[in-house]
Parts: structure tokens; C-alpha cells; sequence
């Protein structure tokens, strides 16, 4: 009776090795390993109510029976061990996959910046002159009164100072510059009595209203030639080719007279539209014609004051706005639109 016990439960625990097996190659997950742990080896497991039945061996097939069912627990645990182990293994694998990077994939285009269209223009500037012989001469932003306009020929109360309203410091007779020809006179003074071909960018701050094509920042390109036979000729070659090379050859000009406390005489030089071609339109005003700078003859009060002698030197000198280039060059209607940060502005370009 009791031998009849002994193999049933032998047979049990063979059975129930064969049947763990099989479950534990179908538990494709942790949780499931876990699960399954728990039904076979927990101690509510199934292996564990087999040999309570122990109790109804004799003391001499206990033995056989116990020896049986720890090699059995021992061959589950081990497969559990390792059915985990690949688990998590298939687990890590599909994390990385999951994360890699695709080298094959195309790679997504960075967007770059633009530079903004007045450094462009600047640049095109600086590189026209300069093949010209010109050097680029940096001069202070804060200037005081002498240099801004007594010593370019604007004296106190003079009629002209209406024009160059501007923004003063705490300072008293220290002033943000409302123009860059006070760099004429600190490159005649470093240069003189050499001659000298120099241009003169930067910002320049007026008390301005805001509006479509006025701001109180602005940039302005000074130029400033002198030497022992400079003539008027001189001035318009130099300017000519200029335009021709920033707007295109052939591109026709014109000068009409103007006036400037410091250049005399005076003009002001026009070139035909760059967006009708002269035929007229709203940004010339239907003149067919765009003011593109003022110039002059260096007035010999500033020669003067700039160390040279009016009777043996003179020179002439052309002030244009950058900006305003950009904004006829690449046909934007609205200077405001250059301190926005919106960088659709340099898309058109
Ligand atoms: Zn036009």
C-alpha cells in the first residue's frame, strides 16, 4: 500500500517537473517567471502540497521521496535562474533597440543663421573701398560737442544743429554722435599732414520719431580722401564706382547741388531705382530716382581743424546710411522690421 504511495508521489514530482518545464519555456516576461515561480515553487506552490503527503511514508521511503524532490526544486530553480537571465537580457536588447540611433537614416538639415541684412551690406561696403585703397577707421560712438559740430563747422546755435537733435549723457557737452563725421577729424588729426583715404562706419543716435523709415539707431559709412590734388572729378569717379559695384554696372546716377556745414560745395548723389529701373514707383516716389548719399569737397574750416593747410591739401568726403541701401537693395518697406528679431525678414534674401 505504502510502495503503491511511494511511486505515485515519485510520480507526481516527475510530472510536475515535465509540466513546469513546459510552462516556464512559455513565460516570456519577468512578471510571468514570477508567476510562475509562484504556482510551482512558492510555498503554496504545487511542489510544496506534493510532499505534504510525506506524511503517509514509512521512515524508510521518506528518504528516496525527499532526495527526489530537491533534485527536482534544484533543476527548477536553476531553470528559472536562467529563463530570467535570458528574460531580462531580451528585455535590455529591446530597450536599445528601441533608443539606438539609425546611422542609414538621412540626417535632419540644421537651420543656420543669416547674417542680418545691414552686416551684409556693410561687408559689401567695406570690400568696395577697400580695393579702392580705403582703410576702415573705427571711431568713438560717444563724442563730445567739439567734435560732433564745432570743429565740423556747426557752432553753438548754429541753424544746422536742428537736424541733429540728439541723446545727451550726464556729462555736460558729451553727446551719443548724430553722425560719423567727427571720425574725419580724429583720422586727420592721427594722419596729418599725410594723405589719407579712410572710411569711417558705425551707429549714430538721433532724437528721432519712430517711424517706417526713421530710427534713432541707425548705421551711417563715412568717407573721408585727402591729399594735395583732389578734385571734385575725384569725388564723382570714386562714387560712380561705387554704385556700380552695389547696384550693378550702367546703373545711372545723378548729383544735384546740396548743402553741409562741413563739405562745400555740396551734393547730394542719386541713382536710378533699383526696384522700377527709373520707370517709377512707390518706393522712389514715382521719381524713377533713390538718394543713395551726401558729399562734398572737405569745407576748408575742417581741413584746418584736422591739421592740414586749405592751401596746399584738400579732399573730399560722402556720407551714406547702410540701412537705407538695404532697404532699397532687398526692397523692404519698413526699417523697424531690422530690430524685430524676426527672422523671416532674411528668408527674402
Ligand atoms: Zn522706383
Amino acid at each position: 500500500m505504502s510502495k503503491i504511495v511511494q511511486q505515485d508521489i515519485l510520480q507526481q514530482l516527475q510530472q510536475l517537473q515535465r509540466v513546469a518545464q513546459t510552462a516556464l519555456a512559455q513565460a516570456n516576461t519577468t512578471e510571468a517567471t514570477r508567476e510562475w515561480y509562484s504556482e510551482y515553487l512558492s510555498r503554496k506552490g504545487r511542489l510544496t502540497s506534493i510532499l505534504r503527503n510525506l506524511g503517509s511514508l514509512s521512515a524508510e521511503e521518506r528518504p528516496l521521496v525527499g532526495k527526489v524532490a530537491n533534485e527536482v526544486k534544484a533543476v527548477l530553480e536553476n531553470a528559472l535562474q536562467e529563463r530570467q537571465t535570458s528574460i531580462a537580457q531580451a528585455e535590455l536588447e529591446a530597450v536599445r533597440r528601441a533608443e539606438s540611433v539609425d546611422v542609414t537614416l538621412p540626417g535632419r538639415p540644421q537651420n543656420l543663421g543669416k547674417l542680418h541684412i545691414t552686416t551684409r551690406v556693410l561687408r559689401d561696403i567695406y570690400a568696395i573701398f577697400t580695393a579702392m585703397g580705403f582703410q576702415i577707421y573705427d571711431s568713438p560712438e560717444v563724442e563730445t560737442d567739439e567734435y560732433n559740430f564745432q570743429l565740423l563747422n556747426i557752432p553753438p546755435g548754429h541753424p544746422a544743429r536742428d537736424m541733429w537733435d540728439t541723446f545727451y549723457t550726464t556729462t555736460p557737452g558729451l553727446i551719443l554722435r548724430t553722425h560719423t563725421s567727427p571720425g574725419q577729424i580724429h583720422a586727420m588729426r592721427e594722419y596729418a599732414p599725410e594723405p589719407i583715404r579712410v572710411i569711417l562706419p558705425g551707429k549714430c543716435y538721433r532724437y528721432e520719431a519712430v517711424d517706417a523709415s526713421h530710427e534713432s539707431m541707425f548705421y551711417q559709412v563715412e568717407g573721408l580722401a585727402i591729399g594735395k590734388h583732389i578734385t571734385f572729378s575725384d569725388l564723382k569717379g570714386v562714387l560712380i564706382n561705387f554704385a556700380n559695384q552695389m547696384y550693378g554696372e550702367g546703373r545711372k546716377a545723378r548729383f544735384r547741388k546740396s548743402y553741409f556745414p562741413f563739405t562745400e560745395p555740396s551734393v547730394e548723389m542719386d541713382i536710378e531705382c533699383v526696384l522700377c529701373g527709373g520707370k517709377g514707383c512707390p518706393v522712389c516716389k514715382y521719381s524713377g530716382w533713390l538718394e543713395m548719399l551726401g558729399a562734398g569737397m572737405v569745407h576748408p574750416r575742417v581741413l584746418q581743424n584736422g591739421g592740414y593747410d586749405p592751401t596746399e591739401f584738400s579732399g573730399f568726403a560722402f556720407g551714406m546710411g547702410p540701412d537705407r541701401i538695404a532697404l532699397q537693395k532687398y526692397g523692404i518697406d519698413d526699417i523697424r522690421y531690422f530690430f524685430t528679431n524676426d527672422a523671416r525678414l532674411f528668408e527674402r534674401v
